[in-house]
């Protein structure tokens, strides 16, 4: 038995509040969303009835954490001084808005130092995240994203993000763990042993206690593929051993999962994103029962 949330990103297109229903369509226990189309700097502009609806929504309904996720035109590392201000203004945008909404916090991709290396990079990025963070008054966490690797991305390595929240010296300032990425940027994750390493290491340049929620993918693409390419839990190469491993380990108790998945095909031969089928897997998983039972 192990004991987590079992949560997914789902859609709030057509309002910030219809999350909530689009949650409880899937059973899903905890959700992500965007506060922003995700390919545009344009910001949503959240009417008060709109967040005071997604609140009412929230306290009815069984879900518990809700988290937001940046847009993914954000770059800390940009060498471009306008793009650096837009990324930051995107953050402290998505910041406000999961103070509004109660939300745990946001996740981040940190960026792309597009191969210069992290050194050339870390002064300007985390002096980003301390402007954010001074900028942000309230208790939603900031939450830098592991990443798979590709063109230069910050987060391939735990020790990256690890240094990152050295500098910055922030309680709020914590890390989401993606298990599609970490796999695809190296850590073998698909078994007890691969866990154990790889949380060891986590715990040793970042900290367990910064472990803030965790993207539960699996992935297309082989360990250490460098590849960012979700499938459904226990479809990919991380696998149904893999899962169980990783949601029996101690590091992950109590945490929140959160499924950004491709979704199983439909009557209509549509895949929607995360479903109940994942979530079901999840809970399976939860009891301490293979993938495919019935939980
Ligand atoms: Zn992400
Ligand atoms: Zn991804």
């Amino acid at each position: 038995m192990s004991e987590f949330v079992a949560g997914a990103h789902v859609s709030s297109s057509g309002g910030i509040f219809t999350a909530i229903e689009n949650g409880e369509k899937i059973e899903a226990e905890a959700i992500q969303i965007f506060a922003s189309s995700p390919q545009t700097w344009r910001q949503t502009n959240h009417k008060p009835d709109a967040i005071a609806k997604f609140r009412d929504l929230h306290t009815r309904s069984a879900i518990t954490d809700v988290w937001i996720h940046n847009i993914y035109l954000a770059n800390l590392a940009t060498e471009d001084p306008e793009h650096l201000n837009k990324s930051i203004d995107s953050v402290q945008f998505a910041l406000r808005i999961a103070e509004m909404i109660d939300a745990k916090g946001v996740v981040l991709h940190t960026g792309s130092h597009k191969g210069r290396g992290m050194e050339a990079v870390i002064d300007q990025v985390s002096d980003a995240l301390v402007t954010i963070i001074e900028n942000s008054p309230g208790k939603a966490i900031l939450a830098l994203e592991d990443m798979a690797g590709q063109g230069g991305q910050i987060g391939k390595d735990f020790g990256e993000l690890g240094a990152l929240l050295n500098r910055v010296q922030s309680e709020r300032l914590q890390v989401c763990l993606d298990t599609c990425h970490a796999f695809a940027a190296g850590y073998d994750i698909s078994s007890s042993d691969g866990i154990n390493v790889a949380m060891t290491e986590f715990d040793r340049v970042i900290g367990l206690e910064y472990l803030a929620v965790v993207h539960a993918n699996d992935s297309k693409v082989e360990c250490g593929g460098l590849r960012d390419r979700h499938e459904n839990l226990g479809e990919g190469h991380i696998g149904s051993d893999g899962f169980e491993a990783i949601t029996a380990h101690s590091a992950f108790q109590g945490k929140t999962f959160l499924l950004e998945v491709p979704g199983f095909k439909d009557a209509e031969g549509k895949a929607n994103g995360p479903d109940l089928e994942n979530i079901r897997r999840l809970r399976a998983l939860r009891s301490g029962l293979p993938i495919s039972a019935d939980a």
